[in-house]
């Protein structure tokens, strides 16, 4: 996989000894995306576009620092949360859930009981409607220089690379300033979620939903551009 030079590994480190930069459980592969229509544009252009979620503190609650969400029953859906997806959903952009999860680096949880987490988390959404597209996750902790741990773009990247995502027409979403730098470092559009304006961030909602319900609103009162063979007499 090419990600432009943007993955920093020490080079005493090869790769597989890293653990996976990212994954997906089997629930969100990329078989369940529909093909790109390939007779409109060239197939080297990336025609989709995403956004990009942190998980903790933007899908659900995040637990206080240093504790990780280690089973289902610490799983907490925010309020409000699934419709915005449902919303975004409906924009057409992708849900990409990009998360730092060092707590499995840390020994706190395993990598099976993450994916249980992020099976409960899917199935959770699918009943309110909304299907994920796709979950990256960094199990590395700091100070690995593994490339994917936010604030690097590595997640990011390799998503874009992955379901061929235009990065310029997508967002990142989270609530930390880290998550903002990673969308920043990715060439995305960048919005945190927090109770005071953010300067390093293009724009700063309380939530997700009002995030997606001023982008609907956006979308939906945009003017048309009048064609050029038009002629008001
Ligand atoms: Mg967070
Ligand atoms: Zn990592």
């Amino acid at each position: 996989m090419n990600f432009g030079g943007s993955i920093r590994r020490p080079a005493e480190t090869p790769s597989r000894t890293q653990g996976p930069v990212k994954a997906r459980t089997v629930d969100w592969d990329l078989k369940k995306l529909a093909p790109r229509n390939t007779n409109v544009l060239s197939t080297t252009t990336p025609i989709r576009k995403a956004i990009f979620l942190d998980r903790d503190g933007v899908i659900n609650k995040k637990l206080p620092e240093g504790h990780y969400v280690r089973s289902p029953m610490e799983f907490e859906l925010l309020p409000g949360a699934a419709k915005a997806l449902s919303i975004l959903k409906k924009m057409g952009f992708l849900l990409v859930i990009i998360t730092n999860q060092r707590g499995i680096a840390r020994g706190y949880m395993t990598l099976s009981e993450l994916i249980k987490v992020h099976k409960f988390m899917g199935e959770e959404l699918e009943k309110e409607g909304v299907s994920l597209d796709a979950i990256y996750y960094c199990p590395h902790d700091e100070g690995e220089k593994c490339g994917c741990r936010k604030p690097e773009a590595g997640m990011l990247l390799a998503a874009s690379e992955d379901l061929e995502i235009d990065l310029s027409d997508s967002y990142t979403v989270g609530d930390s300033l880290s998550d903002i730098i990673a969308g920043k470092n990715a060439g995305t559009h960048t919005v945190r979620l927090a109770d005071e304006r953010d300067i390093n961030a293009e724009s700063t909602f309380p939530s997700l939903l009002d995030f997606a319900l001023f982008l609907e609103h956006q979308a939906v009162s945009k003017p048309i551009p009048r064609p050029d063979t038009m002629i008001v007499l």
